[in-house]
């Protein structure tokens, strides 16, 4: 079976209103990678078009990034009900594709939104390690080189854009990181 046909098999694809990819572009070098759709990239089929997408539009304008020069993907592809956190045979039938969408677009840099996104790159790719990887509030704005099928990437893990919507310790922590992405991106070779 193929990584599309494996993901769009779960219940949540079954039930939701749209199976959302991504949006931006696939040539660009900066992935950034959510977690899973909610209501309105359910009706929209599109990611980050709600309020945490409001904030993820403000990071990219602050650090002169638009998507024209990102991709931005979910580790999700449908939503799940109620918005509740992703099961793990969710996450194992739908990181397949995310992972072709990586060796497709070959970025050199991946911001991990959240917790999902950055225990999954963090585990080397392997849902079953996830729950030995450490949390977003230790390793945000910490950049590490990891390796995904042979490409070294800059894996730069951010908090989730919807986490620091009521939280103003974290907006503080959230606005520093950007700068860590402006110097990132701004590098000329980044390898
Ligand atoms: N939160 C996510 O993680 N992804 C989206 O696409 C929207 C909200």
């Amino acid at each position: 079976m193929d990584e599309i046909t494996l993901a769009k098999n779960t219940e949540i694809c079954k039930n939701c209103k749209n199976v959302v990819v991504g949006k931006g572009n696939l040539k660009a070098e900066i992935l950034f990678v959510g977690e899973a759709p909610g209501r309105n990239e359910d009706e929209q089929g599109l990611p980050f078009v709600g309020a945490a997408g409001k904030n993820l539009d403000k990071l990219l304008a602050s650090v002169g990034l638009s998507l024209d020069n990102i991709y931005v993907t979910n580790i999700l592809k449908c939503r799940p009900p109620e918005n509740r956190e992703p099961l793990p045979e969710e996450v194992k039938a739908h990181t397949p594709w995310l992972m072709r969408q990586i060796r497709e677009m070959k970025p050199k840099v991946i911001c991990s939104l959240g917790n999902h996104a950055t225990k999954f790159f963090l585990s080397g790719c392997n849902p079953e390690d996830m729950d030995k990887q450490p949390g977003i509030t230790s390793v945000h704005g910490k950049v590490r080189v990891i390796e995904v099928d042979g490409m070294k990437i800059r894996l730069i893990p951010l908090f989730h854009p919807a986490a620091i919507i009521y939280n103003q310790k974290l907006k503080i922590e959230w606005e520093k990181d950007m700068d860590i992405v402006k110097k990132e991106i701004s590098q000329k070779s980044l390898f």
